[in-house]
């Protein structure tokens, strides 16, 4: 008889990994605490075509739309938007949340999954070294694999062992709290020159917050690495009213702020009988909280995993193929990207303002980074030579000249910490791997801002 998995939660990534397992033959059930028919937020999602490639997942052709170019905004200065240039061949898939919930769950239902709604997980059952199942609200569940898809706040992960090196919490800066609705479109106003709009908030209260003009409503996310007051949101709001005539004052939709992981992923995503994956493990691409399209292709990679391992014993060791090609494909991806994140609260507004005037970022270089491959393709290609070369543009400006050399520094340790990471499972390797990848990241996090101390903004130990 095949063996039996569990999916603790309903998360997109856990879902692909259902359909994939339920398709082998695999006893698949997935256990999620909110009613049928209610899950996903009130929302459009936007997830690169190669998410859902990657993943093998069909995405109906209504589905597919042209990328729509973002221009890039600094609240309170006058300089003009800065809009990325497009390939003319690039595709997004633009699709309701709830919509893809519905593609997901068909996938893995007709597979022969089971889904049962209405559980609520309340943490993992260990054996010894081993997760055993889950307790939840309806009793225990035993299971030969589980698969964590409950989430940034698992109670499945947080209740793990220390031994298993996964992490409890994510901390406050790696959050970003994000505030999503819809509001009406002002009747007879203009279509605006720039549709999709992404504000930019440095320093102190660092932010993003966007508005995407649509014929019959606004788009409005306003997102903070701090809690959101309803004041605050308020105050947001009237800003974006005051340079977007369309923005309308009736709320059609959402209006909830909902808490997204902006950080690397998770060091460690796996232990005996046990998988993370999607939020989970905090598998979002660092900058922007799109966390669809790495999770569901961590789905399949996990599937595939679990498939090779013929004997069923889901350990450690078996899983680690899964750690390793997750990593390869889109994780060390993830880690450059957050290098660039960490970056937010040390910027300012006047960085930036010099940045935007200066025109060191051009539409081109804006085009690259457009997609969460292009940039981190620059960034691995960041040489201390081309940084230099970089550098040499602020010249004039002593702080920024040293922030890219800093960075350039960061991002050729962080190709050092990379090779940590061994093929072969063996404990004190991975031990050693998530040592010097947690060091690393929680050094960044805590970037020294004071001019005299930017020559060598983080301190880290070289990866052995
Ligand atoms: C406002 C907002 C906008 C976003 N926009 C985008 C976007 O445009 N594109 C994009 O790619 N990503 C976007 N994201 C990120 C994206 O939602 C996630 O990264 C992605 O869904 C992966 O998360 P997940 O599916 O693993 O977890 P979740 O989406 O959190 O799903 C977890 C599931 O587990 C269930 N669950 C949780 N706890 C329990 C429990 N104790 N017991 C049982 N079930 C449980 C939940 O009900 C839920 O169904 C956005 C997120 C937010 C908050």
């Amino acid at each position: 008889m095949k063996k039996r998995i569990v999916v603790a939660g309903a998360g997109h990534g856990g879902l692909v990994a259902a359909y994939y397992l339920a398709l082998a033959g695999y006893n698949v059930t997935v256990y999620e605490r909110q009613a049928e028919g209610t899950l996903g937020y009130e929302q459009s999602d936007s997830v690169h075509l190669d998410g859902f490639e990657e993943a093998g997942i069909p995405v109906p052709e209504k589905y597919r739309v042209k990328r729509t170019p973002l221009s890039f905004i600094i609240p309170g200065t006058d300089l003009p938007p800065l809009t990325q240039g497009v390939h003319d061949d690039s595709y997004n898939v633009e699709i309701d949340r709830k919509a893809l919930y519905d593609l997901l769950l068909g996938l893995a239902e007709e597979a022969g999954a089971t889904v049962l709604y209405g559980v609520t997980v309340e943490g993992p059952i260990m054996l010894g070294s081993r997760v055993a199942g889950i307790r939840t609200s309806s009793g225990c569940v035993y299971a030969d694999l589980v698969i964590d898809a409950c989430g940034l706040s698992s109670p499945v992960r947080k209740n793990l062992p220390e031994f298993t090196l996964t992490d409890k919490e994510a901390a406050r800066p790696d959050m970003l709290t994000a505030y999503r609705a819809y509001f009406d479109r002002v009747p007879d106003t203009e279509d605006p020159a720039q549709k999709y709009k992404v504000y930019l908030i440095p320093g102190e209260n660092a932010g993003l917050m966007w508005t995407i003009v649509h014929p019959d409503n606004v788009d409005v996310l306003i997102g903070a690495f701090s809690d959101l007051t309803r004041e605050q949101i308020e105050e947001k709001l009237s800003y974006l009213r005051s340079v977007n005539p369309q923005l309308g004052q009736t709320l059609l939709k959402g209006g909830d702020c909902h808490l997204i992981p902006l950080r690397q992923p998770m060091a460690v995503l796996v232990a005996d009988g046990y998988a993370a994956i999607g939020d989970a493990a905090f598998m979002t691409i660092p900058i922007k909280g799109s966390g669809v399209g790495y999770s569901m292709r961590a789905g399949k990679i996990l599937a595939k995993c679990v498939i090779e391992d013929e004997q069923g014993l889901f350990n450690r060791e078996t899983l680690w193929s899964y750690q390793c090609a997750f990593f390869d494909e889109v994780g060390f991806d993830g880690g450059l990207l957050a290098i660039i994140k960490n970056l937010i609260p040390v910027i300012t507004q006047e960085d930036i303002e010099y940045v935007f005037s200066a025109g060191i970022l051009s539409p081109e270089m804006l085009q690259k980074f457009g997609n969460e491959e292009g940039m981190a393709k620059v960034l691995s290609s960041l040489t201390f030579g081309n940084a230099r070369d970089l550098a040499k543009k602020v010249v004039g400006h002593q702080r920024l000249r040293r922030i890219i050399l800093s960075t350039a520094k960061n991002l050729a340790r962080y190709a050092m910490v990379r090779q940590n990471l061994r093929e072969k499972y063996e404990s004190r390797n991975v031990e050693k791997w998530a040592a010097s990848y947690n060091r690393f990241f929680a050094n960044l996090s805590e970037p020294k801002t004071d001019d005299a101390d930017m020559d060598d903004p983080v301190s880290l130990e070289p990866a052995e």
